[in-house]
């Protein structure tokens, strides 16, 4: 399909007033992107960072249960996406964090210059959840990723601690326990909550030892992880440990709709069916939605939703 002049100015510049403005340029942002430029809607595509691809820049292994889109690796995902795009005229504008939202008006902040839009979709995804203890910054593993198949040459006969009590965790144990010579798997509850295959894998693995009602206190080492300081049910006390692999969850980009529109608990956008959020023009898609699936499918789904919906609602002059 030939570009449209009007929807992708050869200059880089935006059209000021468009029809939606999609902040994030995950596999959610982007394919929503592809759905409005496939419909002729006017978009614009924000992305804080250098490179569009979100997540899948972090990934170096093959992504395996996104349907039509088997890849050798994630960043191969994003290139496919962006492709994409860019055949259909469209365009991302990289290196600039929307600063500010007000999603009653439709407007977004971005380097110092006012968007406005019919619809905003916000698609700012997620982080891993951090633990603010000391020692965390300098530690390599940080979840949810498979750290063990990225980085499990590295501690080969070697020993780690892993945190967490959830599928990512008992997974990242399970794999570390094939080939390190030890593995600390710590939970501060008083069970698993992963499911029963990973739990079964766990307990059926002599060199993991399971530490119930704890908590990682500190990690310790220079340039290198040296050991933790962990507390348990009879008070604090060290390990020694070669690596530390954090997987307390995803904590959502949410920060700029705080106040206007419903979120759960820890931040995640509350959408209805349509993805559509509390607040009238604002939809949101992919990991920074409540209820996510931490999935590429799922972002991709989602974002398609929301932009059928929104040029449906387009198409009824609402809202005005
Ligand atoms: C190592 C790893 C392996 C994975 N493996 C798989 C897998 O095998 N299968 C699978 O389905 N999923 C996998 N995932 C998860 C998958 O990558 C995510 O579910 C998916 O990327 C979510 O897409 P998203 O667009 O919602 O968010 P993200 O990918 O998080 O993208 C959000 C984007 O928004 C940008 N952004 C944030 N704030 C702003 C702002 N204020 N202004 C502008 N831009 C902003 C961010 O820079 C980012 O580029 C994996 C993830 C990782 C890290």
């Amino acid at each position: 399909m030939p570009a449209d002049p009007r929807l992708s100015p050869d200059d880089g510049a935006l059209p000021r007033e468009l029809d939606v403005v999609i902040i994030g340029a995950g596999p959610a942002g982007i394919s929503a992107a592809v759905v409005a430029q496939a419909l002729k809607l006017r978009v614009a595509l924000l992305e804080a960072g250098e490179k569009a691809g979100g997540q899948l820049l972090r990934n170096p292994t093959p992504i395996l249960d996104a349907p039509g889109l088997d890849v050798p690796t994630g960043m191969a995902m994003a290139d496919r996406l962006m492709d994409h795009l860019t055949r259909l005229g469209g365009q991302v504008r990289t290196g600039g964090s929307a600063a500010r939202v007000h999603a009653a008006s439709g407007e977004v902040e971005v380097s110092g210059e006012l968007l406005r839009a019919k619809f905003l979709l916000l698609a700012t995804g997620a982080r891993p959840r951090t633990l603010g203890i000391p020692g965390e910054s300098g530690a390599l593993g940080r979840g949810p990723s498979p750290a063990a198949r990225r980085f499990g040459d590295l501690y080969r006969g070697r020993t780690v601690l892993v945190v967490g009590g959830g599928d990512v965790a008992l997974e990242e144990a399970a794999l570390f326990a094939r080939i390190c010579e030890r593995v600390f798997l710590v939970h501060r509850g008083s069970e698993l909550r992963g499911c029963a295959d990973f739990r079964a894998a766990v307990a059926a693995e002599p060199r993991i030892e399971v530490l119930l009602e704890t908590t990682l206190l500190s990690i310790e080492g220079e340039a290198e992880v040296r050991g933790a300081r962990l507390r348990g049910p009879e008070g604090a006390f060290d390990v020694k440990v070669d690596g530390v692999f954090i997987c307390a969850g995803l904590a959502p980009n949410s920060e700029l709709i705080r106040g206007q529109a419903e979120l759960d608990a820890q931040g995640f956008v509350h959408t209805d069916i349509r993805q559509r959020t509390s607040a009238p023009r604002l939809y949101a898609a992919g990991d920074v939605c409540a209820g996510s699936a931490w999935s590429v499918a799922a972002a991709l789904g989602q974002a398609a939703i929301a932009v059928k919906d929104m040029e449906r609602r387009l198409w009824r002059d609402e809202p005005r």
